[in-house]
């Protein structure tokens, strides 16, 4: 074979990847929020809640998401759970979460710090304190119609991360008819291991045959917004931007609040 045909077939094979890949994703969100018009469906959408554990976990794991709800213009917020304080600079990644919020023009984060909710790579934290600042928040909140968070094994298996997950499970099994009635539905973040997470191959399988999930076409952004946390923008970070699945796709697992 040729020069010629060989790229016309590279090129041919890209383009029809960069068009299954469009669709997948106009269906996805589609499927995600259950709408066929979601500019027109705006109101019955309200808007999504995302649950962290460290600033910079939304930088992290969740950009192809994030642009994807700022580009349908779905209002988000996001509840950081911690300051991130293991290595004593909460403050600093404080005043970084609120830089990173504004630059993503959401109004409404929050992050905390209290007591029973520290940055600790062996420590879970109490579910019920956790549902009690779920319930806080959504109390303030009551525009939240979906929430997002760590799945049961926290992306990294950090147990700061899979506390999210059980402390939101608590927050449904003791909330369950109010829930229900407020039509308030739930995605968990497949998570993938560190080889598959920079392998991407079997990451992308599964998101293009998951029902809910977002893509971004490039890192840009990830690094973009990672910058602005510049305490934590090590080597380390710099290549997780770059070659991580989560900068390029999130799919996501739907729970059903008949089966909490
Ligand atoms: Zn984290």
């Amino acid at each position: 074979m040729d020069f010629f045909h060989k790229t016309s077939i590279s090129v041919f094979g890209i383009l029809l990847l960069g068009i299954i890949i469009q669709y997948l994703k106009s269906k996805k969100i589609n499927s995600m929020f259950e709408v066929n018009n979601i500019k027109n469906e705006l109101s019955s959408i309200g808007s999504v809640l995302l649950i962290i554990a460290h600033p910079d976990d939304e930088i992290m794991f969740w950009t192809p998401t994030i642009k994807s709800l700022i580009s349908y213009n779905i209002p988000m917020k996001i509840l950081c759970l911690s300051n991130g304080n293991y290595d004593g600079l909460g403050v600093l990644r404080e005043k970084e979460f609120d830089n990173v919020s504004r630059a993503l023009n959401f109004t409404d984060n929050k992050i905390l710090n209290i007591p029973e909710l520290q940055d600790n790579i062996k420590k879970y934290w109490d579910p019920i304190v956790v549902s009690r600042q779920i319930e806080e928040f959504l109390n303030n909140n009551p525009d939240i119609k979906t929430i997002l968070t760590f799945d049961k094994n926290g992306v990294t298996k950090h147990p700061n991360h899979i506390s999210c997950f059980n402390g939101l499970k608590y927050y449904l099994k003791n909330h369950l008819e109010e829930s229900k009635n407020k039509g308030l539905k739930i995605y968990t973040l497949d998570s993938f291991n560190f080889i598959m997470q920079y392998t991407q191959f079997f990451p992308l399988f599964s998101f293009i045959f998951k029902k809910y999930g977002y893509f971004s076409m490039t890192f840009f952004n990830s690094y973009k917004w990672m910058r602005l946390y510049k305490t934590q923008f090590n080597l380390l970070r710099k290549a997780h931007v770059i070659l991580s699945c989560y900068s390029y796709y999130n799919s996501y697992t739907k729970i059903e609040l008949k089966d909490i």
